[in-house]
């Protein structure tokens, strides 16, 4: 389940590098739309727990660890009171600053790195992104904690999968690492020319190069996702906004953004999940259920 306290994100404000074509212009970005307060935050929760069998509560956005209060560490404490595993997936740029006040609570801290040295994966996310991410491998390493990583690739990236895995696996030596996501631009919606020809290459040589990590990498689980054919379907993933607003994947790439179905709290968790359950294996989905 995924769960999102606000949509937008710090790493706009990072310069980027000499080169490079901006920062994470691979990503779907967009200013802030969720408007809650912790109240709401608590209800929403509450309503997922009592009416699915999810397990994990994935903490996304946009970036949760925003400067400002998101109602983040209110809902972590909740979330895990409820039972639930808590995931943050983060770019990590706060997260040393808002370590202390949610280290409580947290079992996965999922972190954005694309590339094994300061030059790949700063021309992705921005100058001295390298730096701090490895600030917060050291942290998080000594505390022992489970981490995860979250990898986008390019054409040229991909050379240096190899090289990531290395380096994964030393961090691996130090402390838990639960799980590396491995992604290919998407052009979900949003066709752009420019952005394809600068991150685009072909599923084949995606799927061959995570192909020849997988094996490396024992227990750490490794999952892929390729650039999509229109006709291809997404894996089904539930999206909760803090506000209570439900979206999901139903797997038109021609969507503009998720399908909104309605409000967990007005209109109940569990019905609104039926019916994306329903609408995505209905023979063809348009992608608009607004
Ligand atoms: S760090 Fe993640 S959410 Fe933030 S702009 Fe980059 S890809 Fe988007």
């Amino acid at each position: 389940m995924h769960v999102i306290l606000n949509t937008d994100c710090n790493a706009w404000s990072m310069n980027p590098t000499p080169g490079s074509p901006g920062v994470c212009r691979f990503c779907y970005r967009e200013r802030n739309r969720v408007a809650t307060n912790a109240e709401t935050v608590t209800r929403v929760l509450d309503v997922i727990a009592h009416e699915s069998a999810a397990r994990r509560m994935v903490f996304t956005g946009g970036d949760p660890l925003m400067p400002y209060d998101n109602h983040l560490e209110v809902a972590l404490r909740h979330a895990s009171e409820l039972g639930f595993e808590i995931n943050v997936h983060t770019n990590g740029l706060l997260l040393r600053e808002r370590y202390g006040r949610i280290r409580e609570w947290v079992d996965v801290y999922s972190l954005a790195i694309d590339g094994p040295d300061a030059a790949t994966a700063d021309w992705f996310r921005g100058d001295g992104y390298f730096a701090t991410f490895t600030d917060n491998i050291a942290l998080l390493e000594s505390e022992r904690r489970t981490v995860a990583f979250n990898t986008f690739t390019s054409s040229t990236s991909i050379n240096e999968l190899d090289r990531i895995a290395t380096m994964i696996l030393d961090v691996a030596s130090r402390t838990p690492v639960e799980y590396w996501l491995i992604s290919q631009y998407r052009p979900i919606g949003r066709a752009d020319a420019r952005k394809a020809a600068l991150y685009g290459f072909t599923p084949e040589d995606f799927s061959a190069a995570v192909d020849s990590i997988r094996e490396r990498m024992g227990q750490i689980a490794v999952f892929d996702q390729p650039t999509r054919a229109p006709a291809d379907a997404y894996p089904f993933r539930v999206w909760v906004l803090a506000d209570g607003t439900v979206t999901v994947d139903l797997g038109s790439v021609a969507a503009p953004r998720n399908d909104v179905l309605g409000n967990a709290l007005a209109d109940g968790f569990a019905p609104l999940v039926r019916r994306a359950l329903s609408l995505r294996s209905a023979p063809y989905h348009s992608g608009d259920t607004q």
